[in-house]
């Protein structure tokens, strides 16, 4: 009986099977393509949920650096823009060990430590940069260590920061845009493994903000140099000069100081200029400016190209008598030096008129004309000569 219906069973199976194979079939593949999709869709959820997790501090990342582009746009002194990168940095990074801002000088091709911050109290030993810094001048790129004693780029006895401060890992970055570099910022911290490829992004990005601005207050100041300053002698134009003169007489105003004004020009220019061309006589205007510049030298002095061939001198908080102490010991000095061309040594001498404010003129619109008119008199007494208004 058993027997019976068992094998009753196993017929109606075969038969059910057989007839439903196609569908059975069919069935077994929709539920590989869809438990395909259920584990497509799984992993993409993960990845979604991965960057949804990171979103927010993305996006605060994102409106940081966004800020950051704002206030940094506004600074134009590279002093304050390495301060405000700091800062940034410290935001960015709280949990560093220590960070380092070091300065390109472009004439010795050297780094220089100019900032830091520190966790602890230490003295700095590696003010010119070490390996790290060396092998990112060559590659001008930035870079993110694990673990120093791991890396095989440099010998980690070599490394202040490991040797002195027992960092790990260390995240750097060039300030440069292209070619131009500024310097390097360097983060580190004492665990290893400490800083991510986003956290050597962030770094980037600061940095590459920070040089963008450091290379416009470079072009800024190269501006200024171009309006302000004389390219033949490096010396002050007269206009930029008018404004020092009216703010160096309101201080000595103020402080009932005098304040002496030296006009010179040099004799018989055009005949230099005639009888040994024009480029020696740039080589006497050069001559007389480094004499005049050697002055400058004095915080209390300053100098200007006026004109042609014309300069004048201001000293803060003077005397009449070393006022024409200056002045002679100038014209003996261009009297007694020559300028060299072509085996030939162009003498030349300059006269000078002198002026002390308040004593002998209370305006500046009329303190330039008196010197002016002092020194024609010295002109028309011979030339070579220092004349005062008294
Ligand atoms: P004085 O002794 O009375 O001052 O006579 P001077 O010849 O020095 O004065 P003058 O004003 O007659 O001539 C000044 C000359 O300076 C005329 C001008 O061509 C020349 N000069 C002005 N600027 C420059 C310059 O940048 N380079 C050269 N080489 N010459 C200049
Ligand atoms: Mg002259
Ligand atoms: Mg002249």
């Amino acid at each position: 009986m058993g027997i019976v219906f068992l094998f009753i069973t196993l017929i109606s199976f075969l038969i059910f099977y057989f007839s439903h194979r196609k569908l059975i079939n069919k069935n077994t593949e929709v539920i590989d393509s869809l438990e395909e999709k259920i584990n497509i869709s799984e992993d993409s959820l993960i990845k979604k949920k991965k960057i949804l997790e990171h979103l927010p501090l993305e996006q605060e990342k994102t409106s940081f650096l966004v800020k950051l582009s704002q206030e940094l746009i506004e600074l134009d002194d590279p002093e304050d823009i390495f301060t405000f990168l700091l800062e940034a940095i410290k935001k960015l990074f709280p949990d560093f060990s220590f960070v380092s801002l070091y300065e390109f000088n472009k004439e010795n091709h050297s780094l220089e430590l100019i900032q830091s911050l520190k966790k602890q109290e230490l003295t700095i030993k590696e003010k010119q940069g070490s390996e790290i810094e060396r092998w990112m001048m060559r590659q001008n790129s930035s870079i993110l260590i694990d673990d120093i004693r791991k890396d095989f780029r440099f010998d980690f006895s070599q490394i202040d920061g490991f040797t002195q401060r027992e960092s790990l890992s260390f995240l750097a970055s060039p300030l440069s845009v292209k070619e131009d570099f500024f310097g390097i910022i360097r983060i580190e911290n004492k665990d290893s493994s400490f800083f991510s490829y986003d956290d050597l992004r962030s770094l980037s990005n600061i940095c590459d903000l920070g040089a963008i601005v450091l290379q416009r207050a470079k072009l800024i100041k190269k501006v200024q140099e171009l309006a302000t300053t004389d390219s033949l002698t490096s010396l002050s134009l007269r206009n930029y000069f008018f404004e020092q003169v009216r703010v160096e007489l309101e201080r000595a105003k103020n402080l009932e100081a005098k304040v002496g004004m030296i006009m010179f020009d040099i004799d018989d220019f055009k005949n230099i200029n005639d009888t040994h061309g024009h480029m020696v006589g740039d080589l006497v205007l050069k001559k007389l400016a480094k004499i005049l510049k050697d002055l400058e030298e004095s915080p209390q002095i300053t100098i200007c190209r006026y004109g042609g061939e014309e300069f004048v001198v201001l000293i803060a908080d003077t005397s009449k008598k070393e006022v024409l102490t200056i002045a002679e010991d100038v014209r003996n000095k261009v009297a007694d030096s020559a300028v060299s061309y072509r085996r030939n040594k162009v003498k030349f001498t300059i006269s000078g008129g002198v002026v002390i404010y308040p004593d002998d003129e209370n305006e500046f619109d009329k303190i330039f004309n008196l010197v002016d008119k002092i020194m024609y008199r010295a002109k028309e007494e011979g030339k070579n000569k220092i004349c005062s208004f008294s």
